[in-house]
């Protein structure tokens, strides 16, 4: 068997073409849709990440606000800036490039940020919220992976998915999100002991441990789908995932490309949830941040 690809390009790329209808309808309420991105020093992937979003915003008419610290900014810096842009009218999402320097408590950070401008969904209450089922904006990485997985037609309910990789950002999440499609959840990560015997069972594998070549094509049952998140780059230059991916595409029925398939998703779902923010705002249905989140009527 030779696994059909699923192509995050061409998804990400029709779903970008639907977000231009969307900032038509906003513009006709007077609400141009706005990402403030806040980058703290020099680290070139960051740079690299940063750059594709805010392409990516202006591609999908999005209005981006570029907010540059040097490496030695203090926490209180950052904490001043967000108080601003959670109350700037012109900002819908507010996005914290990850990592922060070793001054910066990340979580102080995060929680600072307004519950109804947290595009990238790390705010505790989202987190939470994902927890019970109900989240406003899932996180962007594991949101993309299960509208790769919705292109397959196959219905994840009932299904052995196992999930490698724990990260806050990437595998929690993307159990929760799985579970609450019905699949039975597997969570591994680098304490898991006997890997293979885990992956063999997955009828949905989805990889984000950052370790290429991690999965290798007798780790993976006949017929399944992998989904590889990791993007790793190799001595030579060239980028790859956690996945082998020419044998186990000899095995797997369906299989993401790296680069090709989830990266150009976690993008577009970053668009996607600050057109949904601004949506909210233009609804009435987001609340003015000088009104903490847990003073306001239960949405
Ligand atoms: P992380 O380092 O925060 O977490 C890695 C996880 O993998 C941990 O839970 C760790 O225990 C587990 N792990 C490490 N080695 C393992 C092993 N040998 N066996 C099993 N589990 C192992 O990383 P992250 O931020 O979750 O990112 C993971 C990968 O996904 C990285 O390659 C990253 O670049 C990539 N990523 C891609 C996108 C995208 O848009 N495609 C987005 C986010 C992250």
């Amino acid at each position: 068997m030779t696994a059909q690809i699923i192509d995050g390009k061409h998804l990400a790329r029709r779903l970008r073409t639907r977000f231009r209808e969307r900032v038509a309808a906003l513009s006709m309420r007077g609400v141009v849709p706005g990402l403030a991105v806040v980058l703290v020093g020099d680290n070139p992937a960051s740079q690299v990440y940063v750059a594709n979003k805010v392409k990516a915003c202006e591609e999908s008419q999005v209005r981006s606000f570029m907010h540059r610290f040097p490496a030695a900014c203090t926490e209180t810096e950052l904490l001043e800036r967000i108080g601003e842009l959670n109350l700037d009218p012109a900002t819908h999402g507010i996005l914290v490039q990850l990592p922060l320097p070793p001054q910066v408590n990340v979580r102080r950070v995060l929680e600072s940020i307004v519950v109804d401008k947290d595009v990238d969904g790390f705010h505790l209450y989202n987190v939470g919220a994902l927890v019970v089922g109900n989240s406003i904006f899932p996180p962007c990485t594991p949101y993309g992976v299960q509208l790769l997985l919705e292109t397959t037609g196959i219905d994840v309910a009932g299904k052995n998915v196992v999930v490698v990789g724990a990260s806050n950002i990437v595998g929690k999440p993307m159990a929760l999100m799985l579970l609450q499609k019905e699949a039975t959840v597997t969570i591994c990560h680098a304490k898991t002991r006997d890997l293979a015997h885990h992956t063999i069972h997955a009828d949905i594998l989805v990889v984000a441990a950052g370790k290429p070549g991690l999965i290798k094509a007798e780790m993976v049952k006949e017929g399944a789908i992998v989904i590889d998140v990791g993007i790793n780059r190799l001595a030579d230059g060239r980028i790859v995932g956690d996945v082998d991916f020419e044998a186990v595409r000899e095995r797997a029925a369906w299989i993401t490309p790296v680069p090709g398939g989830v990266g150009p998703m976690t993008v577009t779902m970053l668009i996607e949830n600050t057109l949904r923010s601004a949506e909210r705002f233009a609804q009435g249905e987001a609340f003015h941040p000088a009104q903490p989140f847990w003073q306001v009527p239960a949405r």
